[in-house]
């Protein structure tokens, strides 16, 4: 049986390793792994919405409200919108996935940069649009405009702070993008580590009432990072009634859980779990700094809960790697995006302690 061809270019997204694979594989007692892979928030799921989520327990069989009132409202109040402005996800992924569906064809293309987000690739893929990419990992506005007027593309993604590099472009670059394309390109704004970039630098903000004042452009918002809910699959993209009402149209019923729904909105009245989770982070990432500074590494200046560290021949990525996977250490090797580096979420005191220790035992 012959598939879709478009789906022959498609590799599938590979995910962080699960904690449940290495105690498999090593033998490693599962309280002993160490899992820095998938940026994830590592103080854990806010205790407010646990107890919300256990209290809701018993709604298990009721579908949540599809109309999701209650989270959109919270939303809308907490960045100054109107409810008619916001989708709802299952995760922000599945807002790209939307984004996707709604826009492309096979005569589309879309522009992202050299590194980046995978996802944007494999939902332009399922379309059969093609991909352009512009040459740095790093967002230059320079080569985002060049590459527009050379391809015109049907989307732009804006990948700010960027996922896997950490690396962040300031909000006048990414206004000034919005502002150089004509109206039939659409700028994606995924924003989903904007909570660590807004906290470290003020010009770095982009809010979604930024990209609100035009009617091209969609910002991308999730749960899943500094509020700690990445299990939870709830996400959110905001931007003016008509292009919502079209992205609406291929919202399946109910999709985010009655419990993830509550755990949201529960979540959105702990701004202080936020800047908790913020405040640790910028405390730790100092330590990679100068961990990587004292072993004459190479990082990226990050935006976001992760850093990346880059390595020159011979140091190989993908043995290092492999090495710390043995010693019960997850991260990210992003040998497959092309670059001999990996990426490292920051995890609590006593995770990046253990990083450390392995680290240099990988390395020595
Ligand atoms: C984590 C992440 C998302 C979305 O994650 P969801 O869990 O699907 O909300 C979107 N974009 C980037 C760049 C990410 O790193």
């Amino acid at each position: 049986m012959k598939a879709n061809k478009v789906l022959d270019s498609i590799k599938n997204y590979e995910a962080g390793k699960p904690i449940e694979l290495v105690v498999r594989e090593f033998g490693i007692a599962p309280e002993e792994v160490v899992k820095l892979a998938s940026n994830e928030n590592p103080i854990g799921t806010n205790p407010s919405v646990m107890r919300a989520i256990a209290q809701s327990a018993h709604k298990a069989h009721l579908y949540p409200d599809d109309s999701m009132f209650e989270l959109k409202e919270a939303l809308a109040a907490k960045y100054g919108v109107s409810e008619h402005e916001i989708i709802i996800g299952a995760g922000s992924d599945q807002v790209l996935e939307f984004i996707a569906r709604a826009f492309l064809d096979e005569e589309s293309s879309v522009l992202m940069s050299q590194v980046t987000f995978a996802m944007y690739e494999i939902y332009a893929r399922q379309m059969g649009a093609k991909i352009v990419r512009t040459p740095s990992y790093q967002h230059k506005v320079d080569e985002f405009i060049a590459a527009y007027r050379e391809h015109h593309p049907k989307i732009i993604y804006l990948c700010t702070p960027n996922n896997p590099t950490g690396d962040v472009m300031s909000r006048e670059d990414v206004l000034t993008i919005i502002e150089s394309v004509d109206p039939h390109t659409l700028v994606v704004v995924d924003g989903a580590y904007m909570e660590y970039a807004a906290a470290k630098e003020a010009r770095h903000a982009v809010t979604p009432k930024d990209i609100l004042a035009y009617p091209n452009a969609i910002y991308l918002g999730t749960f899943s990072k500094a509020y700690g809910l990445g299990g939870m699959r709830v996400g959110y993209g905001i931007a003016q009634k008509g292009l919502i009402a079209t992205l609406a149209k291929l919202r399946p019923p109910f999709n985010i859980t009655t419990l993830s729904l509550l755990a949201a909105i529960e979540a959105l009245k702990d701004e202080q779990f936020v800047s908790d989770s913020i405040a640790l982070h910028q405390e730790q990432i100092k330590r990679y700094e100068t961990f990587a500074e004292e072993k004459g590494i190479r990082y990226i200046d990050s935006y976001t809960n992760f850093i990346t560290y880059l390595f020159d021949e011979p140091m190989n990525s993908t043995q290092i790697a492999n090495r710390l996977l043995e010693k019960g250490v997850i991260i990210r090797d992003l040998a497959s995006y092309g670059m001999n580096a990996i990426r490292i979420t920051v995890g609590t005191a006593e995770q990046n302690d253990i990083f450390f220790e392995k680290f240099a035992e990988a390395i020595a």
